[in-house]
């Protein structure tokens, strides 16, 4: 029996983003990436005795704009509470986070999954504040507090999402909120966006949920689909090697990390119960109270989100779901495209200059159009001569290699410059050659009056092959034509 066809998985997820606020969410400190170790601290990161909290009202600001992206309920009233835990890298020994009255209710967040459009419930969101972190050399270790205090927004979805691909998507277009609002950076390289995934598994139609396991820190939308889909067949062979057995004792709760070199998930210690971490509320923090009037006037500045903004590349230029989507998953790239859009109106053809052609030149060096630095502009050039047949697709692909390599030369200019990329548009230049492939070709020729359509396209490819691109495949249609229907 296939498991697939038996078991069904039941995953929620839980995302940390770091707010891209500039101090820390109870200290002055600087919220900033990258510095010296422990230079970006106050007493407060390192739990000094009587340093006191005070809240960030950028990070508040920016968990009210996530809330309202997701269309949910913000709660005028929020508390901090304690939750505690002893680790090196947290020196107050509890975390200050949004146990009892988190600042955002139940949302939602609709995204395009491989063409289908799914709904996804998200729970609650809270903030909290982000840990130290340790740092391991030849023989010791250090603990760097530049991260601690740095501001979290937690997002719990309900366990609604039912497979691997489905996780990633529904990451994805969280990511993609952060980015349009300029809320977090969610740089993924730099711990910005972390992910956590719960998972269980059930025989289809089974309503109660079985025991889950918990996998930690995935930080990257390829592992978190590679450690959900290792858990589930993990869970369903186990749940089939041992029929007879109560579910709760064949899957224990616990709390998984995932190694990606042995695509597996390994266990890291039997689940705590929410009871371990003596939850109780914050003295030193006052509560959060929100107007109405403050909720409405942040509802208003909210840019376009990415699912409007997908919508419109439907409706609007006609991509296809899969283009629209790899487009405005990605702000930055989004924002190109329409860059690109103000030389050129051919949207399509913009869109797969973008992903397609330079991506997959590019995909294997790390790079993208926009790290390169080449201007939106010159890819609305390039997409103009193309349309003007100043340049055929089949030299435009040359352009596009010459663009990587000189990624701020106009593309204009680099055809200008580069005889080989003259179209060529002679007649008299172009017949010569012609005559020399039909008569390389006698059986094209035959096929081709016994109504073989191919023999046709065959030999003005080989017309072109010879030219390198450059012969305007118009003429040498048209010659080819001529040439044979007069024949006949
Ligand atoms: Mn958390």
């Amino acid at each position: 029996m296939n498991p697939k066809d038996y078991f069904e998985p039941v995953i929620g997820l839980e995302i940390h983003a770091q707010l891209n606020t500039k101090t820390k969410l109870f200290s002055s400190a600087a919220n900033r990436f990258g510095d010296e170790p422990n230079t970006n601290i106050t007493e407060v990161c390192t739990a000094q005795p009587g340093a006191l909290p005070i809240l960030n009202k950028e990070a508040v600001t920016k968990a009210i704009l996530f809330g309202l992206a997701i269309g949910a309920k913000i709660n005028p009233y929020s508390t901090f509470d304690r939750k505690s835990y002893f680790y090196p890298d947290s020196p107050r020994n509890f975390q200050i986070t949004q146990f009892y009255n988190p600042i955002i209710g139940p949302g939602q967040i609709t995204t395009d999954v491989d063409g289908e459009k799914m709904l996804f419930t998200i729970e609650h969101a809270h903030l909290e504040d982000d840990a130290g972190m340790l740092k391991h050399f030849s023989n010791f270790a250090g603990v760097d507090f530049n991260r601690a205090g740095v501001p979290l927004i937690e997002i719990v979805s309900d366990p609604c999402i039912r497979s691997a691909r489905q996780a990633s998507s529904y990451a994805k277009a969280i990511k993609a909120i952060f980015q349009y609002l300029n809320a977090s950076d969610c740089n993924m390289e730099q711990g910005h966006f972390r992910m956590d995934a719960n998972i269980s598994v059930r025989p289809k139609g089974e309503t109660k949920l079985r025991n889950r396991i918990e996998i930690k820190n995935l930080n990257s939308f390829a592992f978190l689909e590679m450690a959900i889909d290792a858990e589930i067949e993990r869970q369903s062979e186990l749940y089939l090697a041992h029929p007879k057995k109560n579910p709760d004792d064949v899957i224990e709760q616990g709390t998984y990390r995932f190694d990606p070199a042995k695509k597996q998930t390994i266990m890291m210690r039997k689940k705590e119960s929410a009871d371990d971490y003596r939850y109780f509320p914050e003295p030193d923090l006052v509560p959060i109270k929100i107007s109405e009037d403050t909720i409405e006037k942040l509802r208003k500045s909210l840019p376009e989100m990415p699912a409007d903004r997908f919508e419109r590349y439907l409706s609007d230029f006609s991509l296809t779901k899969d283009s629209a989507s790899f487009l405005t998953l990605d702000k930055a790239l989004s924002d190109y495209f329409e860059k690109a859009l103000t030389v050129s109106q051919n949207a399509k053809a913009i869109c797969n200059m973008i992903t397609i052609e330079f991506s997959g030149k590019l995909k294997e060096t790390g790079q993208t159009l926009i790290t390169l630095g080449i201007p939106a502009e010159h890819i609305g050039k390039l997409v103009n001569m193309i349309d003007q047949k100043i340049i055929t697709g089949r030299i435009a692909k040359s352009v596009v290699e010459d663009m990587i390599q000189n990624p701020q030369k106009n593309p204009e200019k680099i055809v200008e410059e580069n005889p080989d990329y003259q179209p060529l548009e002679d007649t008299s230049q172009i017949e010569p050659l012609v005559d020399k492939i039909l008569s390389e070709n006698p059986k094209s020729i035959e096929d081709y009056k016994a109504g073989k359509k191919k023999a046709f396209a065959f030999l003005v490819g080989q017309v072109m092959k010879m030219t390198r691109g450059k012969a305007s495949p118009e003429i040498v249609n048209k010659l080819i034509h001529k040439k044979l229907d007069a024949n006949q």
